[in-house]
């Protein structure tokens, strides 16, 4: 409902965004969220972005992986569950838990069983979602697919998946043209990661000013849709979720890069010190 525009997301608009815990939470109302990914090799990728939605805030993650990486996720932070499919790769997606919101795709390969396991899953689920890495490359091969997403699903491309799923671009202006009309034809939001991240809900942009290079490190993708996953499992809504997220990611880098160094940072700084981030905006 924010008027069409080109927006910057300062600390003003991050702070309208952000959502305290009400006093008398618990678990079950701030929210479930489930991290769909991994495969043999890439475990770590789902790690880090289910640890990331629990650390926003969300009430219960669940990692949904193959079972080479079920023993790998519970050591790495006790606080998951999870629900495993496949040895090696997900070869189908089915669980009888109702999370609120639900992150596809860290870590995942593309693996031609993988690919069907998702369109199942796509065409029946109904809970709110986002995508990013190969499950954004699987849909860029198969662009009917995007019909099958519920409305102001969360698309996480980094400047490859963004050109595999709305072709290539000559320069910002026609990006973002093409952004705006890629929104608008399939009912999604676009997070166009990048230096300066942009959020575009059909002809509304924000542009992220938080994060800096120490993010342009392996994992940290990872990280982002782990937060917005579980921004989205607490009810934000979506457009604010990727929004607020993106803001959250960035500053946390921001903060943590100050100790670390830019050079030494790494996805893991950047979940542990979400926590700061979150006691600077409050
Ligand atoms: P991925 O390529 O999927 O691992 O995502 C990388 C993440 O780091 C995205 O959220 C980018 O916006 C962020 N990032 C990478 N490089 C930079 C940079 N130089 N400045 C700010 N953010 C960055
Ligand atoms: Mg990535």
């Amino acid at each position: 409902n924010t008027p069409t525009g080109l927006y910057l997301t300062d600390n003003i608009e991050a702070r309208k965004k952000y959502r305290p815990v009400a006093p008398y939470a618990h678990k079950g109302t701030q929210g479930h969220a489930v991290i769909i990914g991994g495969s043999y090799g890439k475990i770590g990728a789902v790690c880090l972005s289910a640890k990331a939605a629990l650390k926003s805030g969300c009430g219960l993650v669940t990692a949904y992986l193959p079972k080479c990486g079920y023993t790998i996720i519970q050591s790495y932070f006790p606080e998951a569950m999870a629900l495993t499919n496949g040895e090696e790769y997900i070869e189908a997606i089915s669980f009888d838990v109702t999370p609120k919101a639900i992150g596809l795709g860290p870590g995942i390969g593309q693996h031609p069983d993988t690919q069907q396991a998702i369109y199942n899953f796509l065409k029946n689920n109904h809970t709110p979602l986002v995508i990013d890495a190969d499950a954004l490359n699987i849909l860029a091969q198969h662009k009917e697919w995007l019909s099958l997403l519920p409305e102001n699903t969360i698309l996480t491309p980094h400047p490859k998946e963004m050109e595999r799923l709305i072709g290539s671009w000559q320069n910002d202006f026609e990006r973002i043209a093409m952004m705006k009309a890629f929104s608008h034809a399939h009912n999604i939001i676009l997070v166009a990661k990048d230096a300066h991240t942009m959020i575009v809900e059909g002809n509304t942009v924000f542009v992220n000013p938080t994060g800096n290079a120490a993010l342009a490190t392996g994992g940290t993708g990872d990280v982002l849709t782990g937060i917005i996953t579980g921004l989205l499992a607490q009810g934000y809504p979506p457009a604010d979720a990727a929004i607020f997220g993106v803001y959250l990611h960035g500053h946390t880098a921001d903060i943590a890069s100050g100790k670390t160094s830019i050079q030494a940072f790494t996805a893991s700084d950047c979940i542990d010190n979400i926590g700061k981030s979150y006691l600077a905006i409050e």
